[in-house]
C-alpha cells in the first residue's frame, strides 16, 4: 500500500480529440477518474502536469530564444494545473495548485512543506510551471517533485498504452511487454519510461517507477491499493 504518490500526467490528458488545447469535458473525466481511484484511500496524491497540449519549448518555439520558448511551456502548464483544479474540485477532491514561478494571483507559490501539510490535510497537490527552470520537462518536475516530497513512487499515467515494450507496440506488432526492469535497464535497453535526466535522476535515488494505462480497468484503484499494474521500474 502506498502512502504518498507523485502522478505525471502529460498535457494529452486535458487535451481534445486532436491531441491540443484544454477540454473541459475531457478534464472532467479524468478528475473523476482520479478522484473515484482515491475516495475510500489513505493515499496522499500530488500531481504533476505538463503541457505538450498547449506548447512544446523545442517544438513550438522555434526560431526563438530557446529559454523563452521553454518559459512559455512552463506558463502553459500553470493554466493546465488550474484546469484541473476545477475539474478536480467538481468531482469532490479540494485541491491546491502550487506554482514553480511565482504566481500569487493563480496559485500558491511552491514550498516543500506546505505542498506536504496540504497533503498530510488530504489535499490532492497540483504542481504547476515545471521546476521554474527551462531545459527540463517536466518529466524531471515529476522525479524532483516525488524525492522532495518523500513520495513512495512515480505512477507515469498513459493513455492506451499499458506499459513499457520493447520496441512502439504501434508500430511493431511483435513488441514484448515488459512487467518489470531496473533503472539500469531501462538505460541500457533505452526503453521508452521518461526522459534521460528525469530517469537518471531516479536512478540514482532509487526512487521506483511506474508506467501504466490510466483509462484501463480500474488501474488506478489498483495502484493506490498496491498492486502491481503496469511496468515497475525499481532499482
Ligand atoms: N518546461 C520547462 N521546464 C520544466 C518543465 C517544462 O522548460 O521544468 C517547458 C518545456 O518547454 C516543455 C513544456 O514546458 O516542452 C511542456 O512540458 P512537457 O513537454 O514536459 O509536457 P508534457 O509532454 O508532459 O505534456
Amino acid at each position: 500500500m502506498f502512502k504518498r504518490v507523485l502522478l505525471k500526467l502529460s498535457g494529452e490528458f486535458l487535451a481534445n480529440e486532436n491531441g491540443f488545447g484544454i477540454s473541459p469535458d475531457t478534464t472532467a473525466q479524468l478528475a473523476r477518474r482520479i478522484t473515484s481511484a482515491l475516495t475510500g484511500t489513505d493515499v496522499q496524491l500530488a500531481i504533476v502536469i505538463g503541457g505538450g497540449n498547449l506548447w512544446r519549448g523545442a517544438r513550438n518555439g522555434q526560431g526563438m530564444d530557446p529559454a523563452t520558448a521553454d518559459y512559455i511551456g512552463m506558463l502553459g502548464t500553470v493554466m493546465n494545473a488550474m484546469a484541473l483544479q476545477d475539474a478536480m474540485e467538481t468531482a469532490g477532491s479540494p485541491t491546491r495548485v502550487m506554482s514553480a514561478i511565482p504566481m500569487a494571483a493563480v496559485a500558491e507559490p511552491y514550498i516543500r512543506r506546505r505542498a506536504i501539510r496540504h497533503m498530510e490535510k488530504g489535499r490532492v497537490v497540483i504542481f504547476g510551471g515545471g521546476n521554474g527552470a527551462p531545459f527540463f520537462t517536466t518529466d524531471t518536475t515529476s522525479t524532483l517533485r516525488a524525492m522532495e516530497i518523500g513520495a513512495d513512487v512515480v505512477l507515469m499515467a498513459k493513455n492506451k498504452v499499458d506499459g513499457v515494450y520493447d520496441s512502439d507496440p504501434r508500430k511493431n506488432p511483435d513488441a514484448q511487454f515488459i512487467a518489470e526492469a531496473t533503472h539500469q535497464e531501462v538505460v541500457e535497453r533505452r526503453l521508452e519510461v521518461m526522459d534521460a535526466t528525469a530517469l537518471t535522476l531516479c536512478m540514482d535515488k532509487g526512487l521506483p517507477i511506474v508506467v501504466f494505462d490510466l483509462f484501463k480497468g480500474d488501474n488506478l484503484q489498483r495502484l493506490f491499493a498496491g498492486e502491481r499494474v503496469g511496468t515497475l521500474i525499481h532499482r
